[in-house]
C-alpha cells in the first residue's frame, strides 16, 4: 500500500492525481491486475472523467452545487459543511482502474482525481495495486 498527501487550495477543486497515481503502479511492478485509489475522508471524493478540458471540471462541480444546495441541513448546526458530506457521499471515495502491462488502462480522455469538496486541506490518497 502506497499513500500521499494532496494540499488542496480552493474550497472546491478538482485535482489531478493521474500521474501520481500511474508513478505507484509503475513501482508496484503488477503488471497485470487493479489499481484502488481511496480517499480516507468524509469531504473528499475521487472521480475518474476529463480534465484535457478543465472546464468539465468546473462543470461537475457546478452540478453539484445546483444539485446540493449549501446552508440547509441538519449537520450544518454542527460545522457547516452538510453539502460537502452529501457530494461526497454521491461520488464515493474511491475508484477501481484496470492495470494492463503495468499501467493504468484509463481512456484517452480519463483522469484520475481527487475532488476536494471541504477545503482547502491536507488530504491523503491511499493507492493500492494488486
Ligand atoms: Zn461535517
Amino acid at each position: 500500500m502506497a499513500e500521499f498527501i494532496v494540499r488542496t487550495k480552493k474550497k472546491q477543486e478538482m485535482v489531478d492525481i493521474t500521474e501520481r497515481v500511474a508513478d505507484l503502479v509503475k513501482q508496484s511492478r503488477v503488471s497485470d491486475g487493479i489499481c484502488l485509489v481511496y480517499v480516507p475522508h468524509a469531504t473528499a471524493a475521487v472521480a475518474i472523467n476529463e480534465n484535457a478540458d478543465p472546464n468539465v471540471c468546473e462543470d461537475i462541480l457546478e452540478a453539484l452545487a445546483n444539485l446540493i444546495p449549501e446552508g440547509r441541513w441538519r449537520h450544518d448546526r454542527i460545522d457547516n459543511n452538510a453539502a460537502a458530506h452529501i457530494k461526497a457521499t454521491l461520488l464515493g471515495p474511491s475508484q477501481a482502474v484496470p492495470v494492463r502491462g503495468g499501467r493504468l488502462r484509463l481512456g484517452t480522455w480519463q483522469s484520475v482525481m481527487l475532488v476536494e469538496l471541504d477545503g482547502p486541506r491536507e488530504r491523503s490518497v491511499i493507492v493500492e495495486v494488486r
